[in-house]
């Protein structure tokens, strides 16, 4: 079955702009990818990746079922491919994502069933976002109880984000962290946050590779009286002997990924024995199956597997079918709160998180990813348009 069209679209949705691709086929059937680096810089630019990729390797009646053949092809021979970073290879993730999509759908049967089969049927996960709204650190713990009420058994923090006055959390950076009062306010913050919600929640901390090692591991040292579930990257992306010095170093699992483009750049942190958990982003490390490969590989070392999720309704949908498939399947990330941001669910029918209860998400059978686009509402955010045929 032949791909004839392609669409590529930018989500207007609160702070970040989704970039959605929904590949046709001849006899209309349509499937969905998300190239995911949406957040911060960069979306413009993922957008252009699909495009000339789609350019490139999926033109001329390219068959549906030809996803390796052409995420191959362009790692072959787009010569960026190989050694490629997130903005690479987030542009064949989306393609690669939304052809599997179209496979199943062709086929008749859940992206899972193409995956070997639901392991998993429902995903356990754990809130992100809780704290949007918060204006200042004395909100902090009330919001956390808030996401507790909701049903959620664990919560996600960055302990030394500034909140700045309109909500929206600012990382530090390296050159930041001579001020040694920082790490006495967010270990603060943690107490606070650790006491309001309870021995019986889960508290895991993203570092978003803040702090010089030194400062990272005394952090941590600090805060090993508190019960924290995993340290999110602990060092730079790429890193990878900081990171394994300093996992050494502490007593906290520490989990890495986002930023990690391919199972190439994985497979340095399994060698170096670097993390304990990894957190692949389907739509900028490669796509399902690539995401499906690193999984495998982390499981050989013993590592547990969570998707990385900071995206669309779409990407929701997608995680949910590849979390549902593996065996070493540790938590889903969630935004549970995005959902009340215009634009972020209402671009899709029956979005996933309408779906979620107690912190939960049950793995439905439905066809493909189970979502597809509101048409009303996506073309208005149509960036490119493609004949392919
Ligand atoms: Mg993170």
């Amino acid at each position: 079955m032949k791909i004839t069209k392609a669409r590529i679209y930018k989500i207007p949705s609160g702070g970040i702009s989704p970039v959605v691709l929904e590949l046709e086929t001849e006899d209309g059937t349509k499937g969905l990818g998300e190239a995911c680096i949406a957040y911060g810089a960069g979306s413009t630019a993922a957008a252009g990746m699909v495009y000339d990729i789609l350019e490139r390797y999926v033109i001329g009646g390219v068959s549906a079922f030809d996803g390796e053949k052409v995420w191959n092809r362009f790692y072959d021979h787009g010569f960026w491919g190989k050694g490629g970073g997130p903005v690479i290879m987030s542009g064949i993730s989306a393609i690669e994502t939304a052809m599997l999509d179209l496979k199943a759908r062709l086929l008749g049967v859940p992206v899972h069933t193409l995956l070997g089969g639901k392991i998993n049927d429902s995903l356990r996960a754990y809130c992100n976002g809780w704290y949007f709204g918060c204006t200042e650190d004395a909100q902090l713990p009330g919001a956390a109880e808030k996401a507790v009420a909701d049903g959620y058994k664990a919560i996600k923090f960055y302990p030394f984000a500034t909140i700045l006055p309109e909500g929206r959390l600012l990382h530090p950076s390296l050159r930041s962290t001579s001020d040694q009062t920082v790490i006495a306010k967010a270990l603060k913050r943690l107490k606070e946050i650790r006491s309001a919600v309870g021995d019986d929640v889960e508290i895991m901390l993203d570092l978003t590779a803040s702090l010089t090692p030194d400062d990272t591991i005394r952090f941590c040292r600090e805060a090993a009286e508190i019960d924290i579930t995993f340290i999110e990257e602990p060092a730079i992306p790429g890193d990878t002997r900081a990171l394994a010095d300093i996992r050494r170093e502490i007593s906290q699992p520490t989990a890495v990924g986002e930023r990690l483009a391919s199972r190439y750049a994985f497979r340095d942190v399994l060698e170096a024995r670097a993390a304990d958990i990894l957190q692949p982003d389907i739509g900028n490390t490669g796509g399902v199956m690539e995401t499906r490969r690193i999984a495998a590989m982390a499981e050989t070392y013993g590592l547990k597997v969570q998707p990385h999720i900071c995206a669309s309704a779409v990407s929701t949908a997608v995680g949910m079918h590849l979390s549902a498939s593996l065996p070493n399947f540790y938590w889903q990330e969630h935004f549970p709160y995005w959902s009340r941001i215009p634009g972020h669910t209402d671009f899709v029918e029956a979005p996933v998180e309408d779906t979620i209860k107690d912190g939960m998400i049950p793995v439905n059978d439905l066809q493909g990813y189970g979502v597809s686009l509101r048409k009303e509402v996506a073309e208005q955010h149509i960036w490119a348009e493609m004949e392919l045929a």
